[in-house]
């Protein structure tokens, strides 16, 4: 499966908490303990497992366009291998 990783742009979230409900891996959070500039709670990328696949799920929830999705590129040339 891709790997991807996530980047949320923190002083423009306002912590409604959308993306974390469309993430299907569970790996946003809302930052219970910060606060960002605008004074709301913001959404964070918890993924200790590296288990962010780059869906974008989350970043086509977010009303703000908040979050930018990276994701592996596949290796060019490879053939591969049968199991
Ligand atoms: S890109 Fe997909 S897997 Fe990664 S945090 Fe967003 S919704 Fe979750
Ligand atoms: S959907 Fe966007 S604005 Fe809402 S908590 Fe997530 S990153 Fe913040």
């Amino acid at each position: 499966m891709a790997k991807g990783t996530i980047r949320i742009d923190q002083s423009r979230c306002k912590g409604c908490n959308l993306c974390a409900t469309a993430c299907p891996k569970d790996l946003i959070r809302i930052a219970l303990d910060r606060l960002n500039t605008g004074g709301y709670h913001p959404a964070m990328l918890f993924d200790p497992g590296s288990n962010c696949t780059g869906c974008a799920l989350c970043a086509v929830m977010c009303p703000e366009v908040c979050i930018s999705v990276y994701r592996e590129a596949p290796v060019k040339g490879r053939t591969p291998v049968p199991a």
